[in-house]
Formats: C-alpha cells, sequence, structure tokens
C-alpha cells in the first residue's frame, strides 16, 4: 500500500527582498520532487549539504508549507486536511532528528518526554495509562523501565536518540522520517541505532524516509535510493541498481570513493570527489544543476534543463544518460 505521496512537490522560504521597503520573495528550495514510498520500505534521500532533502523531509510532514504541488497521506491530498486530520496524520507519520540531546527537553523526565505526543494523539488516556505506554515504548528501543525517571542530562547520544525514537514510535506510526538521525553519534552507536531502526521496520512494518550524508549508511538501510542536487530529484533507483552503476554523473561523483565506515569521513569525501562549489539556490543555473560542476557537461547542458527519464525501472536527469 502507498502510504505517502509526493506530486511534483515544490517548497520555498520567503526571504527579505533588496530594498528596505521591498516586500519579501520566495527562495525556492525544492523543486518539482515526486515519491512514493509503500508500507515497510525505506527510501533513502542523500546529496551534499543544501540540496534541500531535510526542506522535503519537513514538507512531507507539512512541518513546511509547500509553496506547489500535492503531498498525499494514504491517497488523501494532505492540503485539505481538517485540524483533526492532521493531528492523526501526525500520529501516523513522526520525524526523528539529527540532534538527539537538543531535541529533548532538558526539564522533562525521559518518561514525560516520550509519553508527551498522547496528550495530543491519544488525550483519553490516564496519567498512569501515558505513563505505562512510555515504559513500553523505551523498551521497544532496548531502555529499561528506569530509564523513565530519569533526565535527558543523564544519557549518551546513543541513548538520547534511542529516546527519540521511542517518543517517535508512542503515537503507532506507519512511517518515520529520519533526518540525519545518527550523524552526530559515534560510528560504533550509529551501527546499533541503524540496526534498532531496521529491528523495528521488521517488527512494527514501519516505512522510513532516511535522510543523511552518508552513502555507506544509505546503502545498508534502503530499498531505495532518491539523490538530489540543488533541490532536484537528479536520479531515482532500487538500492542494489543504484550502487552497481549510477547513471547520473553526479551520482557517480558522489559514489567515486569507496564507501568509508567512519561517517564522518564519509561525509567528508560527498564533497572532496566532487569539483567546484555547489551552485546558490539564489542564482540557480538555467541548464542543468549539475553542468558547472560535471566532468560531461556540454554547451547544451548549460541552456537546457534535463527532465527526469525513466531508464527500465529507474530514473535519471540528465541529457545523455541512455545514448
Ligand atoms: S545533463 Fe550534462 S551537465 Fe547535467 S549531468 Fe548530464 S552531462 Fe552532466
Amino acid at each position: 500500500m502507498t502510504l505517502l505521496e509526493a506530486r511534483a512537490l515544490d517548497v520555498g522560504y520567503p526571504v527579505a527582498g533588496a530594498g528596505l521597503f521591498s516586500r519579501p520573495v520566495l527562495l525556492p528550495i525544492v523543486h518539482g520532487v515526486s515519491l512514493a514510498l509503500h508500507d515497510g520500505q525505506t527510501l533513502g534521500i542523500v546529496g551534499e549539504s543544501g540540496c534541500g532533502k531535510s526542506t522535503l523531509g519537513r514538507a512531507l510532514l507539512r512541518l513546511v508549507a509547500p509553496t506547489g504541488g500535492q503531498v498525499l497521506w494514504q491517497g488523501q491530498d494532505m492540503a485539505g486536511f481538517s485540524a483533526g486530520q492532521l493531528r492523526r496524520m501526525r500520529a501516523g507519520m513522526q520525524i526523528i532528528f539529527q540532534d538527539p540531546v537538543a531535541a529533548l527537553d532538558p526539564r522533562l523526565t525521559l518518561g514525560q518526554i516520550v509519553s508527551r505526543p498522547l496528550a495530543v494523539f491519544a488525550p483519553e488516556l490516564t496519567r498512569a495509562d501515558r505513563a505505562a505506554r512510555a515504559v513500553e515504548a523505551l523498551a521497544r528501543v532496548g531502555l529499561s523501565a528506569d530509564f523513565a525517571g530519569r533526565y535527558p542530562h543523564e544519557l549518551s547520544g546513543g541513548q538520547a536518540q534511542r529516546v527519540g525514537i521511542a517518543r517517535a514510535l508512542i503515537g503507532g506510526p506507519k512511517l518515520l522520517i529520519c533526518d540525519e538521525p545518527v550523524s552526530a553519534l559515534d560510528v560504533s552507536i550509529q551501527a546499533q541505532v541503524i540496526n534498532l531502526l531496521m529491528d523495528l521496520q521488521d517488527s512494527m512494518g514501519l516505512a522510513l524516509v532516511f535522510i543523511s550524508h552518508n552513502l555507506a549508511v544509505v546503502r545498508h538501510i534502503s530499498h531505495q535510493v532518491m539523490v538530489m542536487c540543488l533541490g532536484r530529484v537528479v536520479e531515482v533507483a532500487p538500492r542494489n541498481a543504484f550502487y552497481a552503476r549510477p547513471l547520473h554523473p553526479y551520482s557517480r561523483a558522489l559514489t567515486a570513493a569507496v564507501p568509508e565506515p567512519d561517517p564522518r569521513r564519509e561525509r567528508g569525501r560527498i564533497g572532496q570527489s566532487l569539483p567546484g562549489e555547489l551552485p546558490s539556490v539564489l542564482n540557480p543555473p538555467k541548464g542543468c544543476v549539475f553542468a558547472s560542476r560535471c566532468p560531461e557537461a556540454q554547451p547544451r547542458c548549460h541552456a537546457e534543463r534535463p527532465e527526469l527519464r525513466d531508464f527500465g525501472g529507474r530514473q535519471a536527469a540528465c541529457h545523455f544518460v541512455g545514448e
């Protein structure tokens, strides 16, 4: 079943205009992104910093309002959702953030933090019911009941991310949007958190949108990989096909280096393997978003933007793929 679908989604932020009294202008960040995510599947979204992948994740959850296109949750366009429908949708789709410690309120116990969403999603529950559900959620992520009485400052980074996952799970979601969920963690802890997410996916049938710089981690967890460059999708492919033979020159540049087990070094390698500077979103190129850095660029690339085209179960946006 298709849980989440985006159709030609645009997202932008208002920024101050050039003059003192100018009206704000819209700064486009995400352009025309379409995707579909099914029960129990993981979509990995990769790209350099500033490519729009985190903004896309927030727009899917409607934490940011799209400026164009549609997001459908279980087949229904979210734009027409009532407050009650949005609340139910948010119980079904939760987000995990990059910095696990910053995402936890230091004044609350972990039991209070984890059970807090229930005040919105299940207001009929008593305080004792909520506390019991928090202990269950903590157990699901491998933390014992005594953690419910502790405070965030008592946790390691890995434990804090487990608490973040427990909080995301407590409303019984069908989908988790994981925005760089392990990039602030040590390598050994990263593997534990990734394996936990995969175990939860197996046991609960969760779908995941996994946003990351880290190509090695995306390879491990994803069924489908989507590559973004300057707010646009340039390639989408099943995981094995993508890593065996990326079609787009940008994807090839990202995957050129052998995956590095240390994700911090892996993240650095993305930038190192690509020549030149990422173009500014304030002055995007007229043609292909990768043209200024592409070793295969030709005059047509600077003048004409390539469409995302099908190549037998996968898609790429390059004039010369398939020639
Ligand atoms: S369209 Fe041109 S610039 Fe863009 S990826 Fe393809 S070859 Fe490179």
